[in-house]
C-alpha cells in the first residue's frame, strides 16, 4: 500500500476525503495534526467578521484602486507603442531594402542608357569627321558620369 505512506495534501482537507485518504488520515499523526489545524483555522474564519476600514480610510482605498488601474493603462500604452515601434521598424527595414534594390537597379539601368547614348555619339562622330565643339563637351560629359557611375556601382557591390 504505497499510496497509504503519502501525506495527504493540505487542500483536500477542505474537500470529501476518499476511502484511502481517510485510511491514511487514521493512521498518520503528521496528517491528524494537520487536519486538526485546518479545522480549527476553517472554525476561526467561520466566526470572524468582516472589519470595515475606519471612515476617513475610503478615500485613500479608492485612490489606491485608481492608481494601479491608471498604472496598469500606462503599462498597456507602453507596451503598445513598443510593439508599435517595433513593427514600424520592421516595415522601414523592409522599405529600406526595397528602396536599395530599386535604386540599384535603377542605377543599372541609367548606366545601360549612357553607355548606349555613347555608344550612339561615337558612332555619329565617326561618321562626322569634324564634330562640333558641343558634341564633343557632351561625349566627355557622358564618360565622366559613366565613371562616376561604373564607380558608384563597384562601391555597393
Ligand atoms: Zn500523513
Amino acid at each position: 500500500m504505497e499510496s497509504n505512506n503519502m501525506h495527504i495534501c493540505n487542500s483536500r482537507f477542505g474537500e470529501k476525503l476518499a476511502d484511502i485518504e481517510i485510511s491514511h488520515l487514521n493512521s498518520c499523526e503528521s496528517c491528524q495534526a494537520d487536519f486538526a489545524l485546518f479545522a480549527k483555522v476553517r472554525a476561526n474564519v467561520k466566526v470572524m467578521e468582516l472589519k470595515s476600514p475606519p471612515v476617513g480610510m475610503w478615500p485613500n482605498i479608492y485612490n489606491a484602486q485608481a492608481t494601479s488601474k491608471k498604472k496598469k493603462a500606462s503599462q498597456q500604452k507602453k507596451i503598445m507603442l513598443w510593439q508599435t515601434s517595433a513593427t514600424l521598424a520592421v516595415a522601414f527595414c523592409f522599405l529600406a531594402l526595397g528602396w536599395l534594390f530599386i535604386s540599384n537597379q535603377r542605377l543599372e539601368m541609367k548606366l545601360d542608357e549612357l553607355l548606349l547614348a555613347n555608344q550612339l555619339l561615337e558612332l555619329q562622330l565617326k561618321q562626322n569627321v569634324h564634330p562640333s565643339f558641343s558634341q564633343a563637351r557632351l561625349v566627355s560629359q557622358v564618360q565622366e558620369i559613366e565613371g562616376q557611375l561604373l564607380k558608384a556601382n563597384s562601391l555597393k557591390e
